[in-house]
């Protein structure tokens, strides 16, 4: 998976829509399109790393603003005070879909470990 394929690296140079909920320099947020929740929000590096072996390729502070703008994200949909999961399928048997790296924050009912 290249760049130039991978729909989030789209998302991020805004050739393909979704609805933005947090935008900055390196960190991206927006509505998964088939939520599982009331809130679910992905939180995606701009840079492409494909999965959490990669992840060493990411600047620190990017890694650390991954979760600090989950939090924001959580702050802003109003789920913070309820609680939320903050969630990283990697690989096959996670069922891992897209190969940009990606948080799921999801909250705003009951979540339980699968
Ligand atoms: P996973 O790779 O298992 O973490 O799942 C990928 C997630 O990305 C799924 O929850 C999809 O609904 C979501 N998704 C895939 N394509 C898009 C898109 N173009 N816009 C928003 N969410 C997407
Ligand atoms: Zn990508």
């Amino acid at each position: 998976m290249s760049e130039a394929d991978c729909i989030f690296c789209k998302i991020a140079r805004g050739e393909v829509d979704a609805e933005i909920v947090y935008d900055e320099d390196d960190v991206l947020a927006f509505e998964d399109m088939n939520s599982k929740a009331p809130v679910h929000v992905l939180v995606i590096p701009r840079q492409h790393v494909a999965n959490l072996e990669e992840i060493g390729a990411l600047p620190d502070a990017v890694v650390k603003r991954l979760f600090e703008v989950s939090s924001a994200v959580a702050e802003k949909l109003g789920i913070t005070e309820g609680g939320y999961a903050v969630a990283i399928n990697n690989g096959r048997d996670a069922g891992q879909e897209i190969f940009h790296l990606h948080l799921h924050v999801m909250g705003g009912r009951r979540l339980g470990m699968p």
